[in-house]
């Protein structure tokens, strides 16, 4: 950049990150910022959260206001972030507790001489006393430019990561009420916003709210029946080589489910608390700099992991609500290139998940009856017949239009009038309720219904009440299909104390009165969808990529690939900091011969075409 005038927010887009255009809102939020607005961000995962403070940051320190402050959970990640902005020639650092004491004075000196643009901290780092007086001579010196507070639903307890450290934030503006703050974030539901505001005391703040959706990812939830062989089949049809997430819910079957894959053949590592601080780091690292690794890994993992290129993220267990279903699911695809969320999911995740808010000592029960509502919203949706996308964009506060990219889109589900067989079902259990006066689970309620004469219905003699066999009609699968609903519906509670026994709530009367119907999802698993599965779809990203190159620029591709895995060993950094897949296929798609011929290729700042500018060139050029 020319010394002198300072840059607008459009050519900082431009010379430092190599982009010709902001995306929805994000030239807003960046003129608010520049000016010292305070704003609240709320921006899907993918959607470009980091360059709304970024350029705010490098503009502001360049008018003289001094250092932003990015304040982000994610110490693990902070080296990469740093990494990312030296590469494309932006002064930055990260204050960690892995720095020795010269470390942290030599960068002390260097944000008192205003040489800093971006300075990376967690947030129970704000709180030292140390940090505390440096901020102070910062900001006397008129050197304290903007706090930045990336994942901001942390500071509240109904976000989904949750972390008390994030409640001290609210010193910043005690402290420094003058020096404007940015808060982003991508989980938004309206109780988790208004906590966000109250404790982040940004009442005035002005909020930007960009659209959650994210087109170019395809929903699809199926009925769990063999998870694993569910899970080996998707990826072999539709992810073969590339990279991905597999979530679970406990560390034990994180680990089988990773030892299945690599045992198929797969490059796959398992990810959760019980490892290691350093086999964490390790394996996270992995994940980043190989090409088509899968983690497979509990919610531990995952947040602000910002690799550009993970084509699915796959659930084989429900999460706790429809936050935390979204922000996992959009760690897929956010280069914008064609990514699957996929999840199965069946009773016995209804069951657990019910169990697990239920027998929570720790929370109170106003916290309990929320978290309820919001597993409710989660079941709701995956029985859903209707687009994916409308229910999930809705649950935003967001109106929209079928998708015709989720599974219900592509393949419609077949519908079935359950009503009476959800009546059926639900006198049944009030009979053996009556006639037992103890309650029963849900496995032996569908035996009554379907007539089996097992020994535990000899032994309270339940084929002489009035509904044994009065279900035969119905395969197993279907009722559990009804009994799902019903359980998501409030009819029926699954007792989690009492060995998963199942009783009637009051909403169950509706159905039993004949006042309400029920339609539900045929539960067969249609052949369109088996037709489907079985080879990968017209938009998976290897097809694309394929039709859209030559052989000659395929050629030029691969060998810049090669080029930029060494480059990335050299800096320590992963490949996609040095160029996103997206930059090296638009330069191998235009056969450079000379600099002039890099320019205005998106993600080529000025800082990387001088850098690595001839060398692009001479891998381009040279003969194969
Ligand atoms: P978030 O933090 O919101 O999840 P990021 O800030 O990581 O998202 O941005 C997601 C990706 O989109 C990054 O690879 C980033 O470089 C890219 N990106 C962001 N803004 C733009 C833009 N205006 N033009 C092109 N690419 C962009
Ligand atoms: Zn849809």
């Amino acid at each position: 950049m020319s010394a002198g005038a300072p840059a607008s927010p459009l050519d900082i887009l431009g010379e430092v990150f190599g982009y010709n255009s902001f995306r929805g809102p994000q030239e807003a939020i960046v003129n608010h910022a520049v000016a010292g607005g305070d704003a609240l961000v709320l921006m899907p995962t993918g959607g470009g959260k980091s360059l709304c403070y970024q350029i705010p940051a490098i503009a502001r320190q360049q008018a003289g206001h001094g250092v932003t402050i990015v304040i982000s959970p994610l110490i693990a990640l902070m080296h990469d972030q740093v990494g990312a902005l030296h590469e494309a020639g932006v002064s930055a650092a990260f204050l960690n507790s892995t720095q020795t004491q010269e470390e942290s004075s030599a960068l002390e000196k260097q944000l008192l001489r205003n040489e800093l643009t971006l300075l990376y901290a967690a947030p129970e780092r704000i709180n030292t006393p140390r940090m505390k007086g440096l901020l102070s001579s910062l900001h006397e010196r008129g050197l304290l430019s903007l706090f930045a507070i990336d994942e901001a639903h942390c500071v509240s307890q109904w976000g989904h990561d949750f972390r008390p450290e994030y409640r001290s934030l609210s010193l910043l503006h005690e402290s420094f009420p003058d020096v404007p703050r940015m808060a982003l974030t991508a989980t938004a539901d309206a109780l988790t916003r208004q906590d966000m505001v109250e404790r982040l005391k940004l009442e005035d703040a002005r909020e930007f709210i960009s659209s959650f959706d994210r087109p170019n990812i395809r929903y699809s939830i199926v009925e769990k029946t063999d998870p694993t062989r569910q899970l080996l089949r998707f990826i072999e049809t539709e992810h073969a080589g590339e990279a991905g997430i597999v979530y679970c819910q406990s560390r034990k079957r994180v680990e089988e489910i990773a030892d299945m894959l690599q045992d198929a053949g797969l490059k796959a590592m398992a990810y959760h608390a019980g490892l290691d601080a350093s086999v964490r780091q390790q394996r996270q690292d992995r994940f980043l700099r190989d090409d088509g690794m899968i983690m497979v890994a509990t919610i531990a993992f995952g947040m602000g992991i910002d690799k550009p290129d993970v084509r699915f993220v796959a659930h084989l267990d429900m999460p706790k609500n429809i936050e935390g279903y979204y922000q996992e699911t959009g760690r897929a695809g956010r280069d914008g290139l064609p990514a699957n969320a996929w999840m199965v999911y069946g009773l016995q995740d209804v069951v657990n998940q019910r169990r697990m808010i239920d027998t929570s000592e720790v929370a109170s029960e106003e916290f309990k009856q929320v978290m309820r509502g919001k597993l409710d919203a989660l079941l709701t949706l995956a029985e859903d017949t209707h687009c994916r996308r409308v229910s999930l964009l809705r649950y935003f506060g967001e109106d929209s239009q079928p998708c015709m990219n989720c599974d219900n889109c592509l393949n419609p589900p077949a519908v079935w009038d359950a009503t009476d067989a959800a009546r059926k079902m639900l006198s049944c259990i009030y009979r053996v309720q009556q006639a037992s006066g103890i309650s029963f689970g849900a496995g032996h309620i569908m035996d009554i219904l379907r007539g089996k004469a097992t020994d535990k219905v000899a032994q309270y003699a339940h084929d002489k009440l009035s509904t044994f066999g009065i279900g035969a009609d119905l395969a197993e699968a279907q009722w559990r299909g009804v009994l799902r609903q019903l359980i998501a519906k409030n009819m029926v509670r699954v007792d989690s104390e009492a060995f998963s026994t199942l009783e009637l709530l009051p909403d169950a009367r509706a159905v039993l009165r004949g006042e309400v119907s029920l339609m539900l999802r045929e539960q067969a698993p249609g052949a369109g969808r088996k037709k489907r599965s079985s080879k990968p779809t017209k938009t998976s990203v290897k097809g694309m990529a394929e039709a859209s190159l030559n052989a000659g620029a395929l050629e030029r591709l691969g060998r810049l690939k090669a080029w930029r895995a060494e480059v990335a060993r050299e800096h320590n950094l992963p490949a996609f900091v040095i160029f996103h897949d997206a930059t090296l296929r638009a330069i191998a798609d235009k056969a450079p011969q000379n600099l002039a011929d890099l320019e205005g290729i998106s993600g080529m700042g000025s800082k990387k075409l001088h850098a690595y500018g001839a060398e692009v060139i001479r891998v381009c050029t040279a003969l194969a």
